[in-house]
């Protein structure tokens, strides 16, 4: 199998069969995003798919989890996809879990009815980039949908009984606007209640629009000491229940990491710490990617 380069896939799926079904990702606006830049969006051929498995099957027989990438593979249609998940279950038979990043147009797009019959062909979770609450910052970054899309995306997905993990970008906002990206953040989160969250912090990376706006001076990057201010904000206003919250990707400045909202508290005990030790934490040297 040769993959079309570069791969992405969450970091969870670490140790996960990927499958390439995409190529790209089929919104690839965002402008803070360079992943796709470099791929131009199609759907690969069944036929394409099903050898790839077929070869991997052969190699690797107890594969436990498989990532179908790339960008958003829910764009596919729901019978394409079941397809695909029946041939897994025929080729991998130690698979647990098959996961998939998604757009919130490629989730509503779908029925309920038809997300019940992905889980039921055992599609195990779906990675959703929220990235912020905030409709401005939303519709700043080009994302393709407001905070309602958002919230109806997440509940349709928590609603089918298929995992949901999702992520908020900190410092999305710039220096403008933080304080509206923490607590819209917070607003959104709670509505949708994920079983997992993620908060990375945002990177710039040349080649994308929020580069050059960097550039030109219309978008302000946060210090490492407003990070963690927009951070605590965040987590004071987040009411989860059984939420497994991670901080701790390359991009972040520091590593948090807990069950929400019951460790609140020593999040944000963790997070005064930081705040009284900034100096620890700033400077570049601590993100690696
Ligand atoms: S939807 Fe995701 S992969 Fe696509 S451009 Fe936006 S952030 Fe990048």
């Amino acid at each position: 199998m040769i993959y079309d380069e570069p791969l992405y896939r969450p970091p969870s799926e670490a140790y996960s069969l990927i499958i390439q079904v995409t190529i790209g990702c089929s919104h690839n606006k965002c402008t803070f995003c360079g992943m796709y830049k470099s791929k131009k969006f199609r759907i690969r051929s069944k036929s394409d798919i099903f050898r790839d498995m077929e070869e991997m099957a052969a190699r690797y027989n107890k594969v436990r989890r498989i990532f179908l990438a790339d960008g958003d593979a829910l764009v596919l249609k729901t019978q394409d996809l079941k397809d695909i998940l029946q041939k897994i279950r025929e080729l991998f038979p130690y698979c647990e879990r098959v996961g998939i990043y998604a757009t919130p147009g490629d989730i509503l797009r779908k029925s309920p009815e038809e997300l019940k019959s992905l889980k039921e062909h055992s599609l195990g979770i779906v990675y959703l980039g929220i990235e912020s609450g905030s409709d401005k910052i939303l519709k700043d970054i080009d994302k393709g949908a407001d905070s309602k899309d958002m919230i109806k995306a997440g509940r349709r997905i928590t609603d089918s009984g298929i995992k949901l993990s999702v992520t908020l970008i900190s410092g999305l906002g710039g220096k403008d606007d933080w304080q509206e990206h923490a607590k819209e953040s917070a607003r959104v989160i709670n509505a949708i209640n994920p079983d997992y969250l993620g908060l990375l912090t945002l990177l710039i990376e040349p080649g994308t629009r929020m580069y050059d706006m960097v550039k030109e001076g219309t978008f302000k990057l946060l210090s490492t000491e407003e990070v963690a201010l927009e951070t605590q904000m965040l987590i004071r206003n987040l009411e989860l229940e059984n939420c497994i919250f991670r901080s701790n990707h390359a991009s972040n400045y520091f590593s948090l990491a807990g069950t929400l909202s019951h460790d609140k508290g020593k999040l944000l005990e963790q997070l005064d710490n930081v705040l009284n030790n900034i100096e620890d934490y700033s400077g570049e040297y601590f993100r690696r990617l």
